[in-house]
């Protein structure tokens, strides 16, 4: 039974009800330690007000969302994919983030080579990892679904981010993401093979059947199809200890909600299920 202190919650889990501000205020008055934070929520209060807050609240920056996006049809596109993640590493830092999450893009527009979309992320992280290096900043790849495949994260499997490292070295590891690797068969092979140094999150919230929308329609931890206490049993035996980040987004449900009962919800299915 997982306890409360590995316990994070992504701030996309209550992004229509709070703000950065009111959701470390929030969690923080639940008990829970660990918080990831969305870079529009960050800008609206800037970076520096937001570190003194998490630090007032001793929060835990489990991760710093998104950098990545590497993809694009022309040269000044990639250059200011290049720019921007650079700044999202500085801001990672300057937040004390344990990581910054790589949802790495899909095709360039009207494209139909995934393979020419997957040298160009591999490409743009090697590109960005000497500042993320420079930093301090892990960088971590987190493989979508493959429904995903072309406008978000052309990077859907375990495997194909352990190659990237392997590839690419140091600095580099993965966010493991239930809702988007759960289906994998290689999956326990693969968690294995990135072992504790790689495993830079780890990612929780439930499948629905059926899932209404592709995008804002996870579920919270219990209501789906998911063996989550599975899973987080191949992340601990392959040596993960950090957080157990609570990620959902739920535009019909939990974000329609009273976000003191979501985030209560969330304590106690990381409790009961996870
Ligand atoms: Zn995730």
């Amino acid at each position: 039974m997982p306890e409360l202190k590995r316990l994070a919650i992504n701030q996309a889990t209550t992004r229509t009800q709070w703000s950065l501000r009111q959701a470390i205020e929030g969690y923080a008055r639940h008990g829970v330690k660990g918080i990831a934070v969305w870079r529009d929520k960050l800008a609206e209060c800037g970076v520096a007000e937001a570190a003194g807050m998490l630090n007032d609240h001793a929060m835990t920056v489990t991760g710093l969302c998104r950098g990545g996006m590497f993809p694009a049809a022309d040269g000044p596109g990639i250059q200011a994919a290049l720019d921007d993640n650079r700044r999202a590493i500085d801001d990672a830092a300057a937040i004390g983030a344990q990581c910054l999450v790589l949802v790495v893009g899909g095709l360039p527009k009207i494209s139909r080579d995934i393979a020419g979309a997957r040298a160009m992320v591999r490409d743009g992280i090697a590109a960005i990892l000497p500042h993320a290096r420079g930093a301090n900043m892990p960088l971590a790849i987190e493989p979508l679904h493959p429904m995903y495949a072309a406008d978000r994260a052309c990077v859907n499997t375990m495997a194909q981010a352990n190659d990237l490292c392997d590839e690419l070295g140091d600095g580099l590891g993965i966010a493991v993401d239930v809702y988007h690797l759960w289906w994998d068969p290689d999956l326990e092979k693969q968690i294995a093979r990135a072992g504790k140094k790689r495993i830079l999150g780890f990612h929780i919230c439930d499948w629905l059947v059926p899932t209404r929308d592709m995008l804002l329609d996870r579920g919270m931890m219990g209501d789906g199809v998911i063996d989550i206490a599975r899973i987080r049993g191949w992340v601990e035996d392959a040596g993960y200890d950090g957080y157990h980040e609570v990620e959902i987004f739920s535009q019909e449900n939990w974000w329609k909600r009273d976000p003191d009962e979501v985030v209560g919800t969330c304590i106690e299915r990381h409790r009961t299920v996870c």
